[in-house]
């Protein structure tokens, strides 16, 4: 087993803000960090040592990047696997090209989790319209379709109710490869980030209870909201998908819990995640520092909760409606205001996130909600 001690160089492929947050981690533990993405300017370049701008299917570039670090991982899920197996040919890759490739295509990653014994929405293949019409027949509606590859933040999906017809949804639809899912009638929707090192030791984050607007997480709330059995459970299951996984690195699962107590794997993501940014002030140690402690072999930090948190994210919506008023957020106690030095404000654009802390959850949503009004004052 491989162990990289501060010092080393860590090497992270993609460039956003999961990227700058793993930067700042990494860098004040004493490590190098270098950035490999086709864009300038990125968030996790800013607070990188060194950024090597080319694109991922850049072979040469790529085994440059690779002959330069120490070790590899990875903030963003969309690499081409060829570019993984490049860099594994001459270092670590943690977590595992393989897991990377389960996860970013939803029918692997489906497939994988039944395969597994691990409880999920009823689901389908399809491949064509005629595939789509036998997967609504046994699905039944409303469902939801979705595109297998390249999606996130709800992006490439579209539910279908009782009158639509197949044969225009599926030629609307620009991807060859989609799943269809049953509509789950949940009650919370929660996730768990599970830390594993190479050892196979492994340390749960606290259940995060996440709630969504218009597909987009909107507000992380911790401690979740949920029966002591229900987050028992939720980490058992994160463990056991790590472990199936051989994970070695973080992993974040997302599910749903329905009325009564079950749970439904949603997605995972083998990587930081957004609900874990809470950690950063509200627990003993941070998703980030988790990412960097697993990858270089390094004992796993404590994962206590050291003050009830509540994460919003901040949407480049935000500043369509006019320039924040930042003071008046910063006036608000408790609150931690984040921003990933992107230049462009776009709707659905993750900008930023606040995260406050209180004595209790109820106490930390309602600042980070008095936060987010403060933030444009004559209007809310
Ligand atoms: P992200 O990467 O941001 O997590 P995504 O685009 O990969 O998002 P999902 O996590 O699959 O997509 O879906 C986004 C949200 O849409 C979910 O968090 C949930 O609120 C809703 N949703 C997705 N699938 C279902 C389902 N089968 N039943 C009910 N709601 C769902
Ligand atoms: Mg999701």
């Amino acid at each position: 087993m491989n162990r990289y001690l501060p010092g080393a160089t860590i090497g992270v492929m993609g460039g956003g803000q999961l990227g700058r947050m793993f930067c700042v981690a990494a860098r004040r533990m004493g490590y190098r960090v270098e950035i490999f993405t086709p864009e300038e300017d990125t968030p996790a370049g800013q607070f990188a040592d060194l950024t090597r701008i080319a694109d991922y299917t850049n072979e040469a570039a790529v085994r440059r990047f690779a002959q330069d670090v120490d070790v590899v991982t990875f903030e963003f899920e969309n690499i081409p696997a060829q570019t993984i197996e490049w860099c594994a040919e001459l270092r670590d890759v943690r977590p595992a090209g393989s897991i990377l490739h389960t996860a970013q295509n939803r029918l692997r990653e489906k497939d994988a989790l039944a395969a597994a014994g691990i409880p999920i929405a009823p689901f389908r293949a399809v491949r064509s319209a005629h595939e789509l019409a036998s997967a609504i027949e046994s699905i039944g509606r409303p469902a939801i379709l979705k595109t297998a590859a390249f999606g996130y933040d709800g992006k490439g999906q579209q539910t279908i109710n009782s009158r639509d017809d197949f044969d225009e949804i599926w030629s609307a639809s620009s991807a060859d490869e989609l799943v269809l899912e049953g509509v789950i009638d949940f009650e919370k929707e929660i996730s768990v980030i599970v830390a594993r090192g190479p050892d196979g030791d492994m340390a749960t984050f606290p259940v995060c209870e996440n709630l969504h607007r218009s597909h987009i997480l909107d507000l992380t709330v911790v401690p979740a909201r949920v029966e002591p059995a229900v987050e028992l459970a939720a980490a058992e299951l994160a463990r056991t998908i790590a472990e199936k996984l051989d994970l070695v690195g973080l992993l974040a699962v997302e599910m749903f819990l329905k009325p009564g107590g079950e749970l439904l794997v949603n997605e995972l993501a083998p990587r930081p995640h957004n609900s874990g940014h809470w950690t950063i002030e509200g627990c003993a140690t941070s998703q980030y520092e988790q990412h960097v402690r697993a990858v270089c072999g390094l004992p796993l930090g404590s994962t206590e909760i050291l003050r009830p948190a509540a994460m919003a994210n901040l949407l480049g919506d935000v500043w369509l409606k006019g320039t924040p008023d930042w003071s008046g957020l910063l006036a608000v106690p408790g609150v931690h205001l984040h921003l990933y030095g992107k230049k462009e404000p776009r709707p659905r654009r993750k900008m930023g996130h606040l995260t406050a802390l209180g004595a209790t959850a109820a106490e930390a949503i309602e600042r980070v909600n008095q936060a987010r009004r403060a933030l444009h004052p004559s209007t809310s």
